[in-house]
């Protein structure tokens, strides 16, 4: 596996799992900053947000775009946290660019070739997503897209794939994780909270990841999930997440994989 460098403290290793979480968008100082203390005092080193939110309805809340962005920041400043957050337009991303830590490509974005073109020219790691209509082999195709500059700092992220099944938001495609450890160098990112939907499912499908090989995982986590402006119902609350993150390390000791 390639070596991902997040920062100069943080890379992502064969041995090593890499804990990603925080709320779905970024909505107000006190819910970002509150958040990522609660994390980080969990052992979290990586806060998620989204500043620009690729929303199915644009009636829905967009995100604050580089107000997020900013609100990030001080969270960072907070706790010394890296940042990921998405970008969802070649004409954001030198904003995104600027504060992020580590670049996200949204699953509607993962074929959006002109976008991973633009990206390709950054040094800053990258979160590829599967398109939820993708193969794997058209996710590892995207990633050429991302590293034909010479960046190889790529992360996959598995967040599920739409097949005939309702009961779940998307079906989490677990065989997913050994077919890109064969084909190919990049960590994989298990993502348990799009597919769930729902907050209940959110810790076997991320118990299930871990334990079939997953490099990581990235977390929905809200100070108060019933107030969250998106993806309020699969979102944890912070002790919600201490549970999940203390069973994940637990299968991390077994595969003797340290949490970073
Ligand atoms: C997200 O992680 O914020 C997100 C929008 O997920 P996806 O692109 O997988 O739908
Ligand atoms: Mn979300």
């Amino acid at each position: 596996m390639v070596n991902v460098k997040i920062n100069d403290e943080i890379s992502l290793t064969d041995d090593k799992f890499l804990m990603i979480a925080g709320p779905c968008s970024v909505e107000d100082e006190e819910q970002i900053v509150g958040v990522a203390k609660e994390l980080k005092k969990i052992g979290v080193n990586v806060l998620r947000g989204g500043a620009f939110k690729p929303r199915t309805c644009p009636d829905s809340f967009q995100g604050l775009g580089e107000e997020g962005l900013k609100l990030l920041s001080m969270a960072r400043e907070a706790t010394g946290m890296a940042i990921i957050t998405e970008v969802m337009d070649i004409e954001e991303l030198p904003v995104v660019e600027k504060y992020a830590d580590i670049i996200q490509i949204g699953s509607r974005n993962s074929q959006n070739f002109s976008l991973l073109k633009r990206v390709s020219r950054e040094k800053k790691p990258v979160l590829l997503k599967r398109g939820f209509g993708n193969t794997v082999d058209e996710l590892i195709a995207s990633s050429k897209y991302l590293s034909m500059n010479g960046n190889h700092n790529i992360m996959f992220s598995e967040r599920g794939i739409r097949t005939f099944e309702q009961s779940t938001r998307f079906t989490l495609d677990i065989s997913a994780i050994p077919v890109l450890h064969e084909k190919t160098d990049y960590p994989v990112i298990i993502d348990p909270s799009h597919p769930a939907g729902v907050n209940r499912y959110v810790e076997p499908l991320a118990l299930g990841g871990t334990a079939a090989g997953a490099d990581g995982l990235m977390i929905e986590v809200h100070p108060d999930p019933s107030k969250a402006l998106s993806d309020s119902a699969q979102q944890l609350t912070v002790p919600q997440f201490r549970e999940l993150y203390t069973k994940v390390q637990r299968i991390n000791t077994v595969l003797g994989k340290t949490m970073i």
